[in-house]
């Protein structure tokens, strides 16, 4: 062992840094926190490549002290807190008075302030080192420009996603605190695109709007609600409009994107049963309470909270969204009655007008030069970049709707699709050769007669008892992942195109890959304003063409893997179960049809989901029932 040594302050600077700064991510996340805890209203964040090259955040807060600016590069050092007593009572997000410090361990870091008091001024750090500090002209706030990240500690780069995932760390960091905190105007901009600006109006709905899109907003119910101690607000969406994860539920405590499992399991619990297994809701649920009963100082990134009376929240939020969703339902009967349905006008026109707006409604881009420290920038937009709720979009004059509804009207029952199943995609056609049909060791039946549920064959003095629906669940399933394998997936045009919206995440993610979506017969372009338009679809999308695409393209963004012959099985599966399969009487033909296309299907035996289909009573079962030996 060598010997005993006190570290060097770089090397604990860097140490320390590595509990808080593990990503750019995890930079925006602290300099933004920084930037609302000085009061500021408008917070401008503009990053280069992934973050690693610059990140700069600007607001217009109460700005850093001249002579205050060692202090806050301090370890340890913060203006939040200052006795035991406020470590538990905190109001502000920050108190551990580690971030800068972090952040210039491993960084170089550029500040530009003015507080309003004795001018402006610039410094400079570098792995922890001050490099230089100057009088200079700025607008009151601050502006925070970290280059070169993790430039001295290479390691930390090899922890790294790929630079399209941290990229969608800092779109969602940011998502998060804009939703805790509306009455900011937020403006994020990636190598000067904007992924999202938000207009700081104090209006939850509009920035949801400009987060998860505006369809989705606009069907989104209030919450309210109130106990002793704890007073929740927010929108939820209905129980037909839901995610297959956990993402699109935000927790606020106090203005702080927390994480909880239980608050969150509270929250699902109050939609009951209303929800499909494996699928969640939309929710911004913001939490006020007395600091007092929150602490925060469980987690360096203060993510984690632990919270005193737990279980009066949890009630709090089951029994709020449920009185919330009921509510909203009898709205919602009531005003079924009276809405007549949309209809949309003059197809060729609206066809035409289309194919030029593609071009126009792309969101405009803007650019952001890279200002010198001098030319103070202020923060600023134009209208032109909001997804405002108000302004009537140029595509509503094609009246479409988006119901992300759901909800499968099925004749039976059929339990959900089972991701984790493995289920065989067959690449090539379903159509079996001789040697396979012998593998599947069906034998041709011929027909006899059925009861309710069950048609009855027999092959010589074997018998065969074969459930109707669970047949024709894996007739539909082989037919669709044949259609999907096609060469040529034969396309149907759309009187009016969809338009989807989407949250900016998705609406980045798929953008990207249009092209390979192609191969599920998916022929999206880009519409603008976090949406995309859809003309034409193929054929075993209906008889919901929009919930059908609206799965398709669900899956594929929670897809851990990319095995296309995977998804497209899981794709044929869902559309299968939506697909009603109705249990009737049949003549003695159709019968004979079905157990023929069952004898040339994939697995006779079995449907996607492995429910059975076919019983055999052999002889020899029969026999041994009926007690004779031979
Ligand atoms: P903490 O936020 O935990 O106090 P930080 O290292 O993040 O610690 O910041 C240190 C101090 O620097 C803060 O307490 C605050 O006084 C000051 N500061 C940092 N960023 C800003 C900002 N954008 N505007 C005003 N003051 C800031
Ligand atoms: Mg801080």
């Amino acid at each position: 062992m060598s010997k005993i040594h006190e570290l060097s302050p770089e090397l604990t600077n860097q140490i320390a840094a590595g509990e808080v700064i593990e990503r750019p991510a995890s930079v925006v996340k602290e300099l933004c926190e920084n930037s609302l805890d000085a009061g500021s209203k408008r917070i401008r964040i503009d990053f280069i490549d992934a973050g690693l090259k610059q990140i700069t955040v600007q607001d217009n807060g109460s700005g850093i002290a001249k002579d205050q600016i060692d202090l806050a590069f301090t370890r340890h050092a913060t203006s939040k807190i200052a006795t035991e007593r406020d470590l538990f009572n905190i109001s502000t997000l920050g108190f551990r008075g580690e971030a800068l410090a972090s952040i210039a361990a491993v960084s170089h870091v550029e500040v530009t302030t003015n507080n309003d008091n004795l001018g402006g001024v610039r410094a400079i750090f570098s792995g922890s080192e001050k490099k230089l500090q100057e009088d200079a002209a700025s607008p009151k706030g601050t502006k925070i420009t970290v280059s070169d990240l993790f430039f001295n500690t290479p390691a930390r780069l090899k922890y790294l996603r790929s630079e399209r995932t941290e990229i969608l760390k800092i779109v969602d960091i940011v998502n998060r605190l804009a939703l805790g905190h509306p009455d900011v105007s937020f403006t994020l901009t990636n190598n000067g695109k904007i992924l999202l600006k938000t207009n700081g109006r104090d209006d939850l709905r509009q920035d949801i709007a400009n987060i998860y899109g505006r369809q989705l907003a606009e069907k989104m119910d209030i919450l309210k609600g109130k106990s002793p101690d704890f007073e929740i607000s927010g929108l939820i969406s209905d129980p037909n409009t839901t995610r297959s994860n956990r993402n699109f539920i935000s927790l606020l405590l106090n203005g702080r994107y927390i994480k909880n499992y239980r608050l969150t399991q509270a929250i699902m619990a109050g939609y009951g049963n209303k929800l499909r297994p494996r699928r969640y809701p939309i929710a911004v649920v913001k939490i006020e309470l007395d600091p007092l009963l929150v602490d925060v100082n469980v987690h360096p990134t203060k993510q984690e909270v632990r919270l005193s009376k737990e279980q009066e929240l949890e009630r709090l939020l089951t029994t709020s969204i449920s009185e919330a969703l009921e509510q909203n339902n009898q709205i919602d009967s009531g005003l079924n009655n009276l809405l007549a349905p949309k209809k949309s006008t003059n197809i060729d026109q609206l066809k035409f007008n289309l194919n030029k707006d593609v071009v126009n409604t792309a969101r405009p881009v803007e650019f952001t030069p890279r200002v010198e420290p001098d030319q103070s920038a202020e923060v600023h937009e134009t209208a032109a970049d909001f997804v405002s709720l108000d302004q009537v979009r140029n595509d509503d004059k094609y009246v479409i709707t988006s119901t992300w509804d759901d909800n499968v009207d099925q004749q039976i029952q059929l339990s959900p699709f089972d991701e984790e199943k493995d289920i065989q995609g067959k690449d090539d056609s379903i159509i079996l050769s001789g040697d396979e049909i012998l593998a599947n060791n069906l034998p041709e039946l011929t027909y006899m007669g059925q009861t309710k549920s069950y048609l009855i064959a027999h092959h010589e003095e074997d018998l065969y008892l074969i459930d109707q629906v669970n047949a024709y669940r894996r007739l539909a399933y082989d037919q669709i992942l044949q259609d999907l394998n096609s060469e040529n997936i034969s396309q149907q045009g759309l009187l009016s195109p969809l338009i989807l919206d989407f949250s900016n995440v998705d609406y980045l993610k798929l953008k990207e890959n249009l092209e390979n979506l192609q191969e599920f017969g998916l022929f999206l372009e880009d519409f603008g304003q976090n949406s995309l338009i859809l003309r034409t679809y193929p054929m075993w999308l209906q008889p919901d063409v929009e919930k059908n695409v609206r799965m398709i393209l669900d899956l594929y963004l929670n897809q851990t893997e990319h095995d296309i012959s995977k998804l497209k099985a899981q794709i044929a599966g869902e559309i299968t179960m939506r697909q009603s399969a109705r249990r009737r009487m049949l003549n003695p033909v159709e019968a004979q049809e079905l157990l023929k296309e069952l004898r040339n299907s994939s697995d006779p035996y079995q449907d996607f989901e492995g429910k059975i289909i076919i019983i055999q009573l052999s002889k020899n079962d029969l026999n041994k029932m009926f007690k004779k030996d031979e």
